[in-house]
């Protein structure tokens, strides 16, 4: 069984940066209202993610590390129908293949901690702990030289990881989160459900007045989020966050619908930041797109991309922003 969890960790575990969101994602899953991320050397020798969420009952806790016990979902279209993010049951067992994980949990009373390194059971055994979870997982790749070989330089590495808790700590502005590496916070968000706030602090954005509100509607797509003013934009589209119900994704034509809103106010090479939300009937969404990867292909989507870039000329043409 570990040969086929280290395959599975092939498709699911591709650098670091896939640790951390499967690991975050599953601290969303148990309703965590904090998550803080701890990394050391680009998540190599360590990354550690502890929530306050649920917990996992003591009984349940070696199943979470078994390959497609957990598996939720038939159907990859349910991946936006549903509010978990998990769905295959293949993350865990995956990265225990291919590192030495801890993972201690309480429900809230007696908690429990298991070590799995290698794919192979070390220790299991009662635990003090508070209501929640953590997961260390230590040098991750360690008996998969080749994928070692195949990653990126550290820094390149660490700034996938920060992507990924930046975009995720914008589709919940609700939770907060922490990401702290060797020791240095890289960034908080604070969790009080103000997503403007968030921005603020992702981006480094001191006035939040640089960012104005948007909103529009049709009939099969409603709209809504902030874009900067287009003397506040960037040299790269990297700023420029899709949250599709809630979910983030990667769409390049929408990417650019939202460049297109701007019309001829945007320099050439230049970029807004902006975090546009679309709330949609999940039956538009076509999913036949490797659901890891986060690019996804809409029904509809012409009639989309004019909503989206209409809805922002209009609003930076309406108080001649
Ligand atoms: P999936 O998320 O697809 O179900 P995972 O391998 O990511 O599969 O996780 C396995 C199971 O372990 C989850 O379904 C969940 O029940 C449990 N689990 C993992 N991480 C946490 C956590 N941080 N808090 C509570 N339960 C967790
Ligand atoms: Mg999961």
């Amino acid at each position: 069984a570990i040969l086929a969890d280290q395959i599975a960790a092939g498709e699911v575990i591709e650098r670091p940066a896939s640790v951390v969101k499967e690991l975050v994602e599953n601290s969303i899953d148990a309703n965590s209202t904090e998550i803080d991320i701890r990394i050391e050397e680009a998540g190599l020798k360590l990354i550690s993610v502890i929530d306050d969420g649920d917990g996992i009952d003591r009984e349940d806790v070696p199943m979470a590390f078994e390959r497609h016990a957990t598996s939720k979902i038939i159907d990859r279209q349910d991946l936006f129908r549903i509010h978990s993010l998990g769905f295959r049951g293949e993350a865990l067992p995956s990265i225990a293949s291919i590192a030495d994980v801890t993972l201690s949990t309480s429900t809230g009373g007696e908690g429990e901690e298991i070590h799995i390194s290698g794919g192979k059971l070390v220790t299991e055994k009662p635990a003090i702990s508070r209501k929640g979870t953590s997961v260390t997982v230590k040098d991750l790749f360690y008996n998969v030289p080749a994928r070692l070989k195949y990653l990126k330089a550290p820094n390149t590495e660490l700034a996938r990881i920060t992507d990924i808790v930046n975009r995720l700590a914008l589709s919940y502005p609700q939770i907060s989160f922490s990401l702290t590496h060797n020791g240095r916070e890289l960034m908080r968000s604070a969790g009080r459900g103000d997503l403007l706030q968030v921005i603020s602090g992702v981006y480094g954005i001191s006035n939040a007045r640089e960012m104005v509100k948007v909103e529009g509607q049709d009939d099969d797509f409603s709209v809504t989020g902030y874009v900067s003013l287009p003397e506040l934009t960037r040299a790269s589209r990297q700023y420029i966050s899709i949250l599709l119900n809630g979910r983030y994704v990667r769409n390049f034509q929408l990417t650019k619908a939202i460049v297109n809103g701007y019309g001829s106010k945007l320099m050439v090479g230049r970029f807004p930041v902006a975090v546009i939300n679309i709330q949609m009937d999940a039956l538009l969404v076509d999913v036949n797109v490797h659901p890891t990867k986060q690019e996804v292909r809409i029904n509809k989507e012409p009639e989309l991309m004019e909503l989206i870039t209409k809805t922002i000329y209009n609003r930076l043409a309406s108080e001649n922003l």
